[in-house]
């Protein structure tokens, strides 16, 4: 067993805390990789928080996780010791459905093995996140990171980054579309970049004023402040593409209306309580709902190499695990630029 430093919720309402637990031995197909950095994902804050379901503890989080390999099992043919190496939200999946076959592990039809708060593929062990100094992971769910970019800047696009990124791609989103991007927080900062490299017209719909100069820094070429009624209504019928990534309750029927005729409302986001549709707010404009979870593993280590090439990465405030919680705060107050990263040498 290999003995790991972490800090962990013992349960939904304890603040987190240093915690020390054994990871498995590197296994024939693994990779153990020291963690250098950590993102914080406002889905660590849910799930420490039992907003989605009831959790695993004690619970490590983090699934935006990056370091450098230290062992590699047997039979492990993609990665060397000393490579520079990142884990995301899932880590392992059944390899057999359809969904796996076609690189959609994250829609495994068995379950994919979340990175924290899961249980491996045998259905019972727990998973614990990056908020650690080690992991250990089957090398096919282990990426390859460029050592071009800023390792603390790259952390984020192991989730933020693909979550963002798969959608654009799958719904084709580029020049000749207006795409508004619901929410500037980690994942709403890198629907910009990915949007504005695309080729779309980029709004960023905020409900923080002072995001607006950030935004155009971002690339976007709009802002409109959603919690004013005259820039709501100019936005009326105007977008091709919503991507949603807000974390708290919100009007649909009222972003609905944003949408031209066949528009498309894509939530990434996941609030805690469902949402109330009226049908009408679809069918005047045959308009779409529709989600997106993360992104398949090859998917992921095409979006590192695309973002590698086109040197983008996060917007992020380093932080020491000691402040984790004051971190937290801010994110709920929507006060985030635009991601922490945990340096893990602080743990
Ligand atoms: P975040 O950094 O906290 O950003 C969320 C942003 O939403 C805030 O910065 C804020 O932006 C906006 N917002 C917050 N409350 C709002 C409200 N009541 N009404 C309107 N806008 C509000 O969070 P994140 O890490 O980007 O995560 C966003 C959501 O995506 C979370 O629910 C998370 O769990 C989910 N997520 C989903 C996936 C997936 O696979 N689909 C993956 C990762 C995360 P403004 O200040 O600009 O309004
Ligand atoms: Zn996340």
């Amino acid at each position: 067993m290999i003995e790991t430093k972490a800090y962990a919720a013992q349960n939904e309402t304890t603040p987190l805390a240093p915690w020390t637990f054994d990871r498995r031995e590197v296994g024939a197909n693994d990779v153990q990789f020291d963690i250098t950095y950590c993102g914080v994902c406002h889905s660590d804050l849910h799930q420490i928080k039992n907003d989605w379901f009831p959790g695993i503890f004690p619970m490590v989080p983090g699934h935006e996780i990056v370091g450098q390999v230290v062992k590699v099992g047997s039979h492990v043919t993609k990665f060397k010791v000393g490579d520079i190496a990142g884990t995301g939200c899932m880590v392992n999946s059944c390899r057999v459905c359809e969904n796996c076959k076609q690189d959609l592990e994250q829609y495994c039809l068995k379950g994919s093995s979340q990175t924290y708060n899961g249980v491996e593929q045998d259905g019972k062990t727990p998973t614990y996140g990056g908020y650690s100094n080690t992991i250990v992971v089957n090398e096919d769910f282990v990426l390859h990171i460029s050592d071009k970019l800023h390792l603390a800047a790259v952390a984020p696009l192991l989730c933020a980054g693909i979550t963002t990124y798969s959608p654009l791609k799958h719904w084709k989103v580029g020049k000749g579309h207006k795409l508004a991007v619901l929410g500037l927080g980690g994942l709403g900062h890198m629907a910009v970049k990915f949007g504005v490299a695309f080729g779309a017209e980029v709004t960023v719909l905020s409900t923080s004023p002072k995001k607006e100069e950030d935004a155009k820094k971002l690339g976007a070429h709009h802002f409109v402040v959603t919690t004013d009624p005259a820039q709501l209504e100019a936005a009326k019928g105007t977008f091709d593409f919503i991507l949603d990534t807000v974390s708290a309750p919100h009007d649909f029927n009222m972003y609905l209306g944003l949408l031209r005729t066949n528009g498309i409302h894509i939530c990434v986001g996941v609030p805690p309580e469902p949402a109330q549709i009226e049908a009408f707010s679809l069918l005047g404009g045959r308009k779409s709902l529709a989600g997106s979870g993360i992104g398949g593993i090859a998917e992921t280590q095409e979006m590192l190499d695309y973002c590698a090439a086109n040197n983008i990465v996060s917007d992020i405030e380093i932080i020491d695990i000691k402040d984790i919680q004051a971190a937290y705060d801010r994110m709920v107050k929507g006060d985030v630029r635009y991601r922490f990263v945990i340096d893990m040498a602080t743990l």
